[in-house]
């Protein structure tokens, strides 16, 4: 029988620590009753440098349930990805199969046994991906889609509305931590990892208690690293302009000549014009070379898996 470790991470969650802690338990005692998860199943909750009294809670949590209740204290605030990330890898080796949650219960736990139905039918990561976003504000909504779209536009694969609800078996978090680099964003390397992979599809609902300790600041800092943690598009990009300019300066010089010799111009007009554009074109050209050499350094210093073998006959 396979074991399960529900991973959540928690910032300053002492209002919801208890009810998760709650609504978690009984999703194990029913999954261990139907015989889906060991029986040894637990919830790791770990404390991101709460200011407030999450780690005592976590901390009698445990004590009440020494079995299922386990507790990881970060020794200071590191952010949501790097929370989840601490977390992962203490689980994974206590367990066969984790799957992380946030503390505020803002995605469905009922779909947890469906999680691990999927899981049971072969596959290694099973996302789990909002049906809607009812209950997300219109800002928020627009602009966490946006941002989906930005980071296709980018080349950069993600699974569409799929945060961090997710379940992962032992082998696919083994995978994961061969990936060292410190930039993270776990949605985007999940499906760099390979193996078979599924989604189920839930509600998202509001958060239980507290409030979001994602604000725009964090979720653009997150986007920003999405985006240049995995694409060096917007290199190419500035590469391309550049050979837009001197396309165009082309053109500008031939205006420039016809003016010259139909007569049309004050003294030292084409020549002026002429440097403007070929030197502008040119430093934008060397500029996006450069970057191309730039690019290619910082993929080779990630130093990420090159490619995961599943099998060998
Ligand atoms: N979180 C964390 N460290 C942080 C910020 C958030 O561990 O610095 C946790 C938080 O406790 C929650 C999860 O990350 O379990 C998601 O945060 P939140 O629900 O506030 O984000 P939102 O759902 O509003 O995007
Ligand atoms: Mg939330």
């Amino acid at each position: 029988m396979d074991k399960l470790a529900i991973v959540v991470p928690c910032y300053n969650e002492e209002e919801v620590l208890k009810i998760a802690s709650k609504a978690l338990r009984g999703v194990l005692a029913d999954l261990v009753q139907k015989g889906k998860v060991a029986e040894d199943s637990f919830i790791l909750f770990v404390n991101d440098g709460s200011k407030d009294r999450t780690w005592e809670l976590i901390e009698e949590e445990n004590r009440t349930y020494p079995a299922q209740v386990h507790g990881v204290k970060l020794a200071g605030n590191v952010g949501h990805q790097f929370a989840l990330t601490a977390g992962l890898l203490t689980a994974k080796d206590m367990s066969d199969v984790t799957i992380s949650i946030d503390a505020d219960l803002q995605d469905d736990v009922s779909v947890i046994e469906e999680m691990i139905d999927k899981f049971h039918e072969g596959n290694d990561i099973v996302y789990g991906v909002r049906k809607e976003r009812k209950t997300d504000t219109f800002f928020k909504r627009t602009t966490a889609q946006g941002f989906y779209k930005l980071m296709d536009m980018m080349g950069v694969k993600t699974v569409y509305n799929h945060a961090d609800f997710r379940l992962m078996s032992k082998r696919a978090v083994e995978e994961f931590s061969k990936y060292k680099e410190t930039n993270l964003f776990l949605r985007g390397m999940m499906p760099l990892i390979g193996y078979r992979t599924e989604k189920v599809f839930y509600d998202r609902k509001e958060r239980v208690a507290g409030e979001s300790k994602y604000p725009l600041k964090k979720m653009l800092a997150l986007a920003f690293n999405g985006i240049s943690s995995f694409s060096v598009k917007p290199i190419s990009l500035i590469l391309g302009v550049g050979m837009f300019i001197i396309f165009a300066a082309v053109l500008a010089a031939i205006y420039a000549f016809v003016s010259y010799f139909t007569g049309h111009v004050v003294p030292g007009w084409t020549s002026m014009i002429l440097s403007i554009w070929f030197l502008g074109g040119l430093q934008l050209l060397a500029i996006g070379l450069v970057g191309q050499y730039i690019g290619k350094i910082y993929i080779e210093v990630k130093q990420r898996p090159r490619y995961n073998i599943e099998k060998v006959i």
